[in-house]
């Protein structure tokens, strides 16, 4: 069996972004040589998601706006969560919407997605040095 551990860092310059890491994990299958696997993707912190939708701006935007109607990040102090010092009350529940990971079959040597399917990286607490992880097995 062929395996692949890779981390892709990410620094966002504001709060929330949405990041298309397609190409990345694309050029991840490729270095791992498989044919026939699969590819797990998952944001390595509790305030992150990796989701799979289409790659349209609108479509950004609307979840960016949908999120914040969901669980807005102003009161901070509408957040439990938030009485320990921090102010990511709302990024740990936008994570939970979004979800933590995505799982893509490789098949013949690439990522075997439906119609308009893109890998995004959402940060919903950014300005600093956080990750994700790419995991690729198979053969
Ligand atoms: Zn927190």
């Amino acid at each position: 069996m062929k395996h692949l551990r890779k981390e892709l860092w990410f620094n966002t310059k504001s709060r929330r972004d949405y990041i298309n890491i397609t190409p990345e994990v694309e050029r991840a299958v490729a270095e791992s040589g498989v044919r026939e696997g699969l590819c797990l993707v998952n944001a390595m912190h509790i305030t992150a998601s990796v989701y799979i939708n289409d790659a349209e701006s609108g479509l950004i935007q609307d979840y960016d706006d949908w999120l914040e109607k969901l669980a807005p990040h102003e009161p901070v102090d509408q957040y439990q969560h938030n009485r320990t010092g921090e102010d990511n009350g709302d990024a740990h529940l936008k994570r939970q919407v979004m979800g933590r990971e995505v799982v893509v079959a490789i098949s013949e040597g690439k990522l075997d997605f439906g119609p308009w399917e893109q890998i995004y990286y959402a940060e919903f607490d950014g300005r600093r040095r956080k990750r994700a992880l790419i995991k690729i097995i198979g053969e």
